[in-house]
């Protein structure tokens, strides 16, 4: 049985981010992961992603290892305004205008926050953090409603912001406090661009590769001699430390011994999302070859042009009905997808909930750049 100082479980952005710094630090550790990049799910060259897909000016971190790809142009996206998709730009939403103010000030005010929170968290605690901003602790204890009538949004969150909420978490806006809110709309306000991850897992991995295990771990466990005892499906290992840098079901479902009050499940969700590649002709009404943001309500959230003739669709079943959106259409690729994140509440997880334990990626704060940064904080903790 072999001995590391550190384990760390899941080859996403956080885990990778977190193998990184260890290395970096000259830290013995070991990475074991089912697969690399996680959820940074793409087939190669063609920049037809599955998982994250776009990404905002504000990842500053991660530009580095993920390129820009076509920038989403706001006269591009369309909306449904109860009779035909839209533009938010159309002179007919001119009476949105005042609301739409609102909503930047609001947002403005917001990435304030949430930058200096980023600037802070490699070396700070996220939910320390969050529960010390009185915006950002305000933001994450007000359900959206609340927040959407304080504001006077009503009208403005029903036509265009809550399908674009309802595409990015998978749930309506009822169900998301303030924080998730606010975070997501971010696009509205930053330029936001196509993530392409044609060169992304070179880039994370590179001088790792003798460190990284592809295998699954099916048992955590305290070991009775002191750290952890971590059992893959090719071998079994001991650890000082272990980081899980996986969601929070797959942490649970590794079973024996984890003792779930260590992380806290409090207010998280498990939402399952298919995102399907559809190649067809879409029907004219739904606008093809532009971004449309379906009713939250609807078989699909969003339809997202790849290439001609081909769309990439979020929706909440596997099997959805697609005849509405499309002439004819045949699905030619399917991924579902558990995503875990906290919904409402401030319970966020503390990343080190126990001595020698780290739990980081997206559990408080949903996104690539912010998952990143959580492997910066474990690493940056465990190295000291
Ligand atoms: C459909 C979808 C769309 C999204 N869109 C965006 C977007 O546009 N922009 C954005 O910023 N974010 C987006 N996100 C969120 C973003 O993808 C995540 O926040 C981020 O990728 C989380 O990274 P992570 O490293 O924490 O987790 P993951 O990427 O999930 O990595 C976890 C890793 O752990 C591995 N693993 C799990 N269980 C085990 C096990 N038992 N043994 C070994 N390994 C295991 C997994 O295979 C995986 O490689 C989206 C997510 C989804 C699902």
């Amino acid at each position: 049985m072999r001995t590391y100082d550190t384990v760390i479980v899941g080859g996403g952005i956080a885990g990778l981010a977190c193998a990184r710094q260890l290395r970096a630090a000259g830290h013995d550790f070991f990475l074991v992961t089912d697969r690399l990049g996680g959820r940074m799910f793409a087939n190669g060259a063609a920049m037809h992603n599955f998982g994250a897909t776009y990404v905002t000016s504000d990842y500053r971190h991660i530009g580095r290892f993920i390129d820009r790809g076509r920038r989403v142009r706001w006269r591009d996206v369309f909306f449904h305004d109860g009779v035909r998709f839209l533009t938010i730009w159309h002179p007919s939403n001119l009476r949105h205008r005042r609301a739409l103010l609102r909503l930047y000030a609001r947002l403005i005010e917001f990435r304030g926050h949430l930058n200096r929170l980023r600037a802070l968290s490699p070396r700070v605690c996220q939910a320390e953090l969050l529960r010390d901003d009185p915006l950002l602790g305000r933001a994450t204890r007000e359900p959206a409603a609340e927040f959407v009538a304080r504001n006077g949004l009503a009208d403005l969150n029903a036509t265009f912001v809550a399908p674009m909420v309802n595409s990015t978490v998978f749930t309506t806006f009822e169900q998301v406090n303030t924080f998730y809110y606010l975070a997501v709309l971010m696009p509205i306000l930053l330029p936001t661009y196509l993530a392409d991850f044609s060169r992304t897992i070179p880039r994370l991995t590179a001088g790792l590769c003798d460190r990284i295990g592809v295998e699954r771990v099916v048992a955590l466990e305290t070991s009775p001699r002191g750290g952890f005892a971590v059992t893959t499906t090719l071998r079994d290992l001991r650890a000082r430390n272990v980081v899980v840098a996986t969601p929070a079901h797959n942490l649970r479902d590794f079973g024996t011994g984890l003792d779930p009050s260590w992380i806290g499940t409090d207010g998280v969700r498990e939402i399952p999302i298919v995102t399907l590649h559809v190649r067809g002709r879409r029907r004219d009404e739904y606008r093809p070859e532009k971004l449309v943001f379906l009713r939250p309500d609807e078989a699909a959230t969003v339809l997202i042009p790849l290439e001609p003739g081909l769309d990439m669709l979020f929706a909440p079943t596997p099997e959805p009905d697609l005849a509405p959106y499309f002439e004819h259409h045949e699905v030619a690729a399917r991924v579902r997808w558990k995503t875990a994140i906290q919904l409402s509440g401030a319970c966020w997880r503390r990343l080190a909930p126990r001595p020698g334990l780290y739990t980081i990626g997206d559990y408080n704060i949903c996104g690539l750049e912010d998952s990143y940064l959580t492997g910066l904080f474990a690493a940056n903790r465990i190295v000291g």
